[in-house]
């Protein structure tokens, strides 16, 4: 009996259960797949009991990057992005690994991003996930916007393959270039629906061939006020269901098969609708 689990806070709104539960069944492996919504005071007394009910945790926000203290282990993604999503727990050992870099490689596979210019909405958690794949996907210049430069200066990943750097949100003359624009801020999501990272006149002055890419994995505002501007767009629900593919390889050790995505997407959609 595989025994995995989520933990973060809130979770009400994770579909990962259905999405894992789908998942074993396809691989016809016995499991269970637990929600664990522990508040921040809580978190640091929990974690052991929590490791030792289980094979397998996803961790969501707000504890990618505090899970970091309590790993044995790490994979070099985990080291290079400095969060992790996915806890693997065989024979005392933690080992964290992040699986959003996957998802975020896999949802982006059919543009070509060597060359690109790339903007970057946002720096925290899946920001840093996602500039470290863009980086192993090669393109010539990634700009990050953020609204507080003060936080983030100095301390974007390391990367050394592309050109990165720092605006703020006015900068229009570098949004201008962008070959791609992804949201990696919450903006459109939850109590922040009516909102947008970009105004409609930045999103009017982005070229004719700019796809907007939104990590939200609904139909966000951002999207709709692009794809009418012209643009074509990507949300968020690829990459969620890739990570937790990801996820399950790397607890069960089984490929990943067309058969496998196809069930685990069904079952996301169903659990979103
Ligand atoms: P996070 O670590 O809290 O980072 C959020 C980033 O957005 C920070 O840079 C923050 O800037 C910025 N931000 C927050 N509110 C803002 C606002 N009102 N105006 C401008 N910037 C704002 O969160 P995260 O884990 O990176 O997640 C970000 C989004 O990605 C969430 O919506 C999450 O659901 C989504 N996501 C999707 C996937 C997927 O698989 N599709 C995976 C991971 C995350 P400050 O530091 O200045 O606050």
């Amino acid at each position: 009996m595989l025994k995995l689990g989520i933990l973060g806070h809130p979770l009400s709104h994770s579909r990962s259960p259905e999405m894992q539960a789908a998942g074993l069944k396809y691989l016809g492996i016995e499991g269970s797949y637990e929600k664990f919504d522990v508040a921040i005071e809580d978190f640091a007394d929990t974690l052991q009991t929590i490791f030792s009910k289980l094979g397998g945790l996803n961790v969501t926000i707000p504890y990618k990057e505090k899970i970091l203290n309590y790993l044995n282990m790490r994979d070099k993604l985990v080291d290079r992005i400095g969060a992790a999503n996915t806890v693997m727990i065989s024979e005392g050992m933690i080992k964290g690994y992040n699986t959003d870099y996957y998802g975020f490689i896999d949802s982006v596979s059919q543009l070509k991003l060597k060359g690109k210019n790339i903007a970057v909405l946002g720096a925290g958690g899946a920001a840093r996930a996602v500039l470290i794949a863009l980086e192993d996907l090669e393109p010539e210049q990634i700009n990050v916007y953020v609204r507080n430069f003060q936080k983030y200066d100095g301390n974007l990943p390391a990367v050394s393959k592309t050109n990165i750097s720092l605006h703020l949100y006015d900068d229009n003359s570098s949004l201008a270039e962008a070959d791609l624009v992804i949201n990696c801020t919450p903006m459109g999501q939850g109590r922040l629906d009516d909102e947008m990272p970009l105004s409609s006149p930045q999103i009017e002055g982005l070229k004719d061939t700019a796809v907007v890419y939104d990590l939200i994995y609904s139909d966000t505002r951002l999207l709709k006020t692009a794809r009418n501007r012209g643009l074509k767009t990507i949300d968020g629900s690829n990459m969620l269901i890739m990570q937790g593919v990801h996820s399950l390889r790397i607890w069960t050790g089984k490929p990943i098969t067309d058969g496998l995505v196809e069930a685990m997407t069904a079952a996301f959609y169903a659990a979103i609708t």
